[in-house]
């Protein structure tokens, strides 16, 4: 895999393919900068290095078409506070407006182009499409982990029509971190897996059962485990199509010698809302018409006492339905362990990353993962397309 600081940029034309999908309200005012920021690395690397810097990203889903709403125009400005340089927004990311701007580019500027799905093209990993962007450079840098797993002409196909094509350092990031917690980690070697359905995350739990020494199951997705079990859950979350899978999992766990904790108490409501009666119940007594909305205090103090004695943790989806204060404190409470736990720790899922924010303690963790679907895809075992064709 090639990195981007084994490049010489100098006097090259370089474009950077970054996520800048960010959200923006109803005026076209961006709302969050943090995509813009988490780029600022690479693009700054690149044009110190004396090179023409063309950025390219999608936003939402124009399906193809140009659609006013998914314009990239607003974040030209954005970019340029970051910066603090110039950044010209191209109002097209191939033809003739996209060359003449670049032959227009002296090196160290940056230009941002317009939205890549307007194109068909993109989202169909078009070649042709692919070849158009391709014109524009001699050096393509990949820095959009959190589209790596759909394989689009801007990630993928272009990797053909360009000389040379490397990770930026955000894509270099993820892929090291990952690496260094699921490939060859510090063990014990914890994995923390909630949210809400067992469907969801079926192949992420096979997959993690191959290499970790603890699965620690919190979330919705527990209930059909301890239905599996034999339990009464109440009403809370269970997928009955869902309960062969979560014995064969937990068989695999015996027959790999993976210690799998469940919860063994939960916070329980009649319903999901922030202002219903609660209690704190054992797991083999949920009353029939309560449903478990969190994890209890014993399953906390279990749950912390395997993240606190791991020496690599890999966490994704909460434990409860944090949105709601009475039910958060199972994910904030073991954001506490993880914290304390000073192993390698390496967090993904929107979900889960929001919880963390919440807690106001993001900068404890080791990494944060800028990709959800990504970073699942990684965790089931798969080869992203995108990293793919750069290795
Ligand atoms: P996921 O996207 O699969 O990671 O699921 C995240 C969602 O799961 C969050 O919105 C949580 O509110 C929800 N969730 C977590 N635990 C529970 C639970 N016990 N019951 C219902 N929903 C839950």
């Amino acid at each position: 895999m090639k990195y981007i600081d084994q490049i010489d940029f100098s006097g090259k034309n370089v474009l950077v393919r970054v996520d800048f999908n960010v959200p923006m309200d109803k005026t076209g005012k961006v709302t969050d900068d943090t995509r813009v920021k988490a780029s600022l690395a690479t693009l700054n690397y690149i044009r110190e290095k004396g090179a023409k810097v063309i950025v390219t990203s999608h936003l939402g889903r124009p399906k193809g078409k140009r659609v006013e709403e998914y314009s990239l125009k607003p974040v030209a400005p954005v970019l340029a506070g970051l910066l603090k340089m110039e950044v010209p927004f191209i109002e097209d990311c191939i033809g003739e407006k996209a060359l003449r701007a670049v032959a227009g580019m002296k090196a160290g500027e940056v230009i941002l182009l317009e939205n890549l799905r307007f194109h068909p093209g993109e989202d169909k990993n078009d070649e042709a499409f692919a070849q158009e962007l391709a014109k524009l450079c001699d050096v393509y840098i990949n820095d959009a982990f959190a589209v790596s797993h759909r394989a689009a002409a801007s990630n993928t196909a272009i990797t053909k029509f360009v000389p040379l094509c490397a990770a930026g350092f955000l894509l270099k990031n993820e892929i090291e971190y990952f690496n260094k917690a699921m490939k060859n980690p510090a063990r014990p070697l914890a994995a923390l897996i909630g949210g809400a359905k067992v469907s969801d995350k079926i192949k992420v739990l096979e997959n993690v059962l191959d290499n970790v020494d603890r699965l620690i199951i919190g979330g919705g997705m527990a209930f059909t485990f301890l239905k599996a079990q034999g339990l009464n859950i109440g009403k809370s979350l269970c997928e009955t199509e869902m309960l062969d899978v979560a014995i064969k999992i937990m068989d695999k766990a015996k027959t790999k010698n993976v210690q799998l904790l469940l919860p063994v108490d939960a916070v329980i409501a009649q319903t999901p809302t922030a202002d219903a009666e609660t209690k704190v119940v054992d797991v083999k007594s949920i009353p029939e018409d309560w449903m478990g909305l969190d994890i209890g205090p014993a399953s906390i103090a279990a749950f912390s006492d395997a993240v606190k004695t791991a020496k690599t943790i890999v966490w994704n989806g909460p434990l409860g339905m944090f949105e709601l204060a009475p039910f958060a404190s199972g994910t904030f409470k073991l954001v506490d362990a993880v914290v304390d736990s000073g192993a390698l720790t390496i967090v993904g899922g929107g979900d889960t990353d929001t919880a963390i924010h919440k807690t106001g303690k993001s900068d404890k963790i080791s990494y944060i993962s800028t990709g959800g679907g990504a970073f699942l895809e990684l965790l089931e075992g798969k080869m992203l397309p995108a990293v793919a064709v750069l290795d």
